[in-house]
C-alpha cells in the first residue's frame, strides 16, 4: 500500500517470507467476494459496491442540500428555484436522483444555458453533502467496533460536535470559526511540544554517546538516531508500531555495540521519545486545509471498511502482482500495515496466522461454491509453495480441496455425457421431422404436377371458345351491315316507286 520502508534493509526480516497462491484474477475480483473476514482483524468487509452502496447512502435530500452552505451563493438564482420546485415535490430524494427523471431531464432543457450550467454545478455540489451530524453519526454506529483507536477517538469528537450543533453537517462544523481555531491552536502546542522534547531527548542519546561509548559505537549509535527521527517523521505508521520499530533500532544498536553498558540506562532515555500519533485535532485541521466535503469524510471511514488485497512482501522489497503474492485485509489494516515486513507486523496483529488459515478455507468454500468464476486453476502448484517460510501455521486443506477437485471432475464428465445423449435425442428427433416434411414435400409435388397436366387441356379449351367468340362477333358484324344495306335498298326502292307513281298520274292526265 505505501513504499517508504524505513526497515527495508533490516537483514533480520528478509529470508522470512512467504507466499500463499491466489488465482491472479482475484486482484480484480476479491473485493467482490461476498463476506470475507480480514486476513488480519478478523472484521466482515466491504465489496468495493457495498463501500459505494454505504456512502450514497449518507447524501444528504435535497431538501437538505440546498439549505447547506455551500448552495448559498445559488440562491434567488433560476437553478436554484427550479431545484426547490423539484425537491418540493420529493425533499428526500438526491438532487441527483430528481435530475434523472425524464420528466424532469425534459424541463431541464427548457431552461437557458446558463441554469443549466448552474443546474449541474448544484448537482456536483450536492454530491458532497451529507446529512446532518447526528444522522451521520446514527449511520456510522453500528460500524464503530470495526475502527482503530484512533479513528474512534475521531469518532467520539464527532459525537460531541454532533450533539453541540444538530443542525450542521461535519463539514459545516469543522469550517466554523471556533471549532477550527480551537484545533489548530492544541494541533499546534502538540507538536510544538513534541518537537521540543524530540530535541532534548536526542541531546542526551548524544551525550550519552559522549560519556559511555567508545568512538567506533558514537558513529553507530549516530545513525541509529538518524533512523529513529526518519521513523518518527514517517506520518503512515501508527503510534505502537514506530514505538516497535524505534525499540528494535535501539536494542539491535545494543546487541551490536562494542562498548559494555546497561542496555536499561540507554533504553530509558528512548523510552522518553514523543511518539507522534493523529489526534483528533489533526484530523480536523487537515479535513479543513484539505477542504474536505461530508462525502471525503464518510469516504474516508467508509475506505477502512473496505476489502483491499495486499502484498506479502511488499512492492517496494520486489514484491510482485502476482497470485504467490497476496492476500484480502480491511482497508484499516492495509493502513495499518503499510508496508512493514510480516514478521514484524505480526507482533502486533498476533491473531493473523490464524485468521489467515480461516481466510484461505473461505476463499476455497466460494470456489467450491462456485462464487469465485474461472479459477479452476487454483491450487494446484500450492502444495510446494504455501509452507515455504512461513511458520507452518498456514495450512490449507490441500487433499480435501484435490480430492473436491476430482468429484466435481466426474461429476462434469458425467453431465457433460448426459448432455452429449440428449443432443442425440434431439438430433435424432429433429431429422424424423425433417424427413416428415420431405415426403410432405414430395407428396404436393406430385400434386403440382398432376394440376399442371389438368390445366393443359382447360386452357386450350378456353383459347378454342375464345376464337369462336371473335368469330361470332365478325359474322354478326357482317350480318349488321347486311341487314343495313338492304334497308338501304328498301327505303331506295320506296323512293322509285313514289317517283313512278307520280309518272304515271302525270301521263294519264
Ligand atoms: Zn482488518
Amino acid at each position: 500500500m505505501i513504499t517508504i520502508n524505513p526497515v527495508a534493509n533490516n537483514q533480520n526480516y528478509k529470508n522470512l517470507s512467504f507466499g500463499i497462491f491466489l488465482p491472479k484474477k482475484v486482484f480484480t475480483d476479491i473485493r467482490d467476494i461476498p463476506r470475507m473476514k480480514c486476513g488480519c482483524c478478523g472484521d466482515d468487509m466491504f465489496t468495493s459496491d457495498e463501500t459505494k452502496a454505504f456512502i450514497n447512502s449518507f447524501a444528504a435530500g435535497s431538501k437538505r442540500a440546498l439549505e447547506n452552505s455551500a448552495m448559498a451563493r445559488y440562491r434567488g438564482t433560476p437553478a436554484f428555484e427550479f431545484l426547490q420546485s423539484l425537491s418540493e415535490i420529493r425533499p428526500k430524494d438526491t438532487i441527483a436522483k430528481l435530475l434523472s427523471v425524464d420528466e424532469n431531464k425534459a424541463k431541464l432543457k427548457t431552461l437557458g444555458d446558463r441554469t443549466r450550467l448552474d443546474v449541474n454545478m448544484m448537482s456536483l455540489i450536492s454530491e458532497g453533502i451529507t446529512v446532518k451530524a447526528p444522522r451521520f453519526m446514527q449511520k456510522l454506529e453500528k460500524y464503530r467496533p470495526h475502527f482503530g483507536a484512533e479513528d474512534a477517538e475521531i469518532l467520539n469528537l464527532m459525537d460531541v460536535y454532533a450533539l453541540k450543533y444538530p443542525k450542521k453537517t461535519f463539514a459545516e462544523i469543522f469550517n466554523m470559526p471556533e471549532v477550527i481555531e480551537y484545533h489548530r491552536e492544541i494541533a499546534a502546542l502538540d507538536k510544538k511540544q513534541a518537537a521540543a522534547k524530540k530535541i532534548e531527548v536526542f541531546k542526551q542519546l548524544r551525550e550519552f554517546g559522549q560519556q559511555k561509548l567508545l568512538s567506533a559505537d558514537r558513529k553507530a549509535l549516530q545513525d541509529t538516531n538518524t533512523k529513529a527521527m526518519s521513523i518518527l517523521n514517517y506520518e503512515f505508521f501508527e503510534a505502537d508500531i514506530k514505538k516497535g520499530l524505534i525499540d528494535d533500532l535501539y536494542n539491535s544498536f545494543v546487541d551490536s555495540a562494542k562498548t559494555r553498558f546497561w542496555r536499561k540506562n540507554l533504553m530509558k532515555i528512548v523510552d522518553e521519545l514523543p511518539i507522534p500519533r493523529r489526534t483528533p485535532d489533526d484530523f480536523v485541521v487537515h479535513c479543513v486545509e484539505s477542504k474536505k466535503t461530508d462525502k471525503d469524510i464518510i469516504t474516508y471511514f467508509a475506505k477502512s471498511l473496505q476489502a483491499t488485497y495486499e502484498h506479502f512482501i511488499p512492492r517496494s522489497k520486489d514484491g510482485a502482482d502476482i497470485k504467490e503474492n497476496i492476500i484480502v485485509l480491511c482497508g484499516k489494516c492495509n493502513h495499518r500495515r503499510s508496508n512493514l515486513p510480516y514478521p514484524f507486523f505480526l507482533r502486533f496483529a498476533p491473531e493473523m496466522m490464524n485468521n489467515l488459515q480461516k481466510q484461505f478455507n473461505k476463499i476455497i468454500t466460494f470456489i467450491k461454491h462456485g462464487k469465485l468464476i474461472g479459477y479452476d486453476d487454483y491450487p494446484i502448484v500450492m502444495k510446494e509453495n504455501v509452507l515455504t517460510g512461513s511458520d507452518n501455521l498456514i495450512r490449507l486443506q490441500i487433499r480435501d480441496y484435490l480430492d473436491f477437485r476430482k468429484e466435481r471432475a466426474v461429476k462434469q464428465v458425467e453431465r457433460t455425457q448426459a448432455a452429449l445423449v440428449r443432443d442425440d435425442d434431439r438430433i435424432n428427433s429433429a431429422s424424423g421431422r425433417i424427413s416428415e416434411i420431405d415426403e410432405k414435400i414430395k407428396e404436393l409435388e406430385v400434386q403440382i404436377r398432376k394440376l399442371k397436366k389438368e390445366r393443359q387441356p382447360l386452357k386450350t379449351e378456353l383459347e378454342d371458345a375464345k376464337e369462336v367468340y371473335r368469330t361470332s362477333q365478325l359474322d354478326a358484324e357482317d350480318a349488321k351491315a347486311e341487314l343495313n344495306s338492304i334497308n338501304d335498298s328498301i327505303a331506295q326502292d320506296r323512293e322509285t316507286n313514289a317517283i313512278l307513281k307520280y309518272k304515271r298520274r302525270n301521263l294519264k292526265k
